[in-house]
């Protein structure tokens, strides 16, 4: 369907829980955000009927499983199970920390998920603690060689660009090439539940990483967003390798043209813009009974009439409701 600045919007992005087993700094204090209320989220028989009903009936074609830490919710490999059932999706992803991919990954591939975003800031075990609170980079990095074992493809690695990681650029790239993965470098967003950190644009990440490589935007007449220009990344490849990577400008170049996602908070809350502090909750739709036509025409109606915001300002509490 189109919203009303024209844009086909095809893409969902579905946080499971607002839980996560990490607490990355940047995403939430070290004592955690307020969760939302157990008794306020969806069944994920619910959460499945939603997702069913906007690619059945609206063409949501893509659909992206993101958290907090989505395989931390009690259900979560049944659920995605589910998700593959469904054929009007014919693409299927996660983002995750991969703290626990590992004894799921081949399950998950065999359910359909083909497209796996893994956290990544730092290869690092001390810096990994400082960052994500807590000593998981040895098991994170399993997750991620079980991902690549199965046959995901791609992976992504997401790496949060902040002043302590900047000297690893490179390293995070080697890492890439090695394994045939694209590490991405997002910009540090300013949301109300983390402390910050340091903010790096990704150009200077890239300076930082043309001082070993040369990059060469992926499409034609140098455009790095190539055959995808809904991609919120900028993407390159690297000279004298298979190998790609990526940024993430969201604060020095906002990318809203051709954006084509809406976001679904575990708790029925639907946002169409990221950067906006507008949100609509579904929950009157979905309970005590689950009235199909009402929520559709809802749906669409709240994603045509939503508004812009002003570019750059992040209104969310924290990363961790929304899954980035
Ligand atoms: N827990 C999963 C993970 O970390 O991959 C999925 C949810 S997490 C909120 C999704 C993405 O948001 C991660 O790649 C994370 O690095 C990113 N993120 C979290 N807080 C951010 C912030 N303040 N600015 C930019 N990206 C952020
Ligand atoms: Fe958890 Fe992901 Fe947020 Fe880190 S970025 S605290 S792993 S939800």
């Amino acid at each position: 369907m189109k919203d009303g600045f024209g844009r086909e919007i095809n893409y969902l992005r579905l946080s499971l829980t607002d839980r996560c087993n990490f607490r990355c700094r940047y995403c939430m204090p070290p004592d955690g955000v307020i969760m939302l209320r157990h008794e306020d989220m969806l069944t994920l028989e619910e959460l499945f009927a939603v997702v069913k009903l906007m690619a059945e009936r609206m063409g949501f074609n893509k659909v992206r499983v993101t958290g907090g830490e989505p395989l931390i919710r009690k259900g979560a490999i049944e659920f995605m199970q589910w998700l593959g059932t469904i054929d009007a999706v014919d693409d299927l992803s996660l983002t995750t920390n991969a703290f626990h991919l590992e004894p799921h990954a081949r399950v998950l591939h065999e359910a359909g998920f083909r497209r796996v975003n893994i956290s990544l800031d730092t290869l690092r075990r001390d810096l990994f603690e400082e960052i994500t609170r807590v000593d998981g980079l040895p098991q994170v990095l399993r997750g991620i060689r079980a991902a690549k074992e199965v046959g995901f493809d791609p992976i992504k690695l997401n790496a949060v660009a902040i002043r302590e990681n900047l000297d690893e650029a490179v390293d995070l790239v080697d890492f890439g090439v090695q394994n045939g993965i694209q590490v991405r470098f997002i910009e540090l967003m300013p949301v109300l539940g983390g402390s910050n950190g340091e903010f790096v644009s990704v150009d200077r990440v890239r300076q930082a990483i043309e001082t070993r490589y040369k990059l060469l935007p992926i499409g034609e007449g140098g455009d790095p967003r190539g055959k995808n220009p809904s991609s919120a990344a900028e993407v390159f490849r690297i000279e004298g390798t298979e190998a790609t990577c990526g940024f993430i400008p969201s604060i020095t170049r906002p990318f809203c043209r051709a954006c084509n996602r809406v976001r679904l908070r575990g708790d029925g809350h639907l946002k169409p813009c990221l950067a906006s502090s507008q949100s609509f909750d579904l929950m009157p739709h979905i309970r005590p009974v689950f009235a199909s036509d009402a929520l559709e025409a809802f749906i669409r109606e709240r994603i045509v009439s939503h508004k812009r915001q002003s570019r750059g300002a992040y209104e969310i509490d924290s990363m961790s409701m929304y899954g980035g």
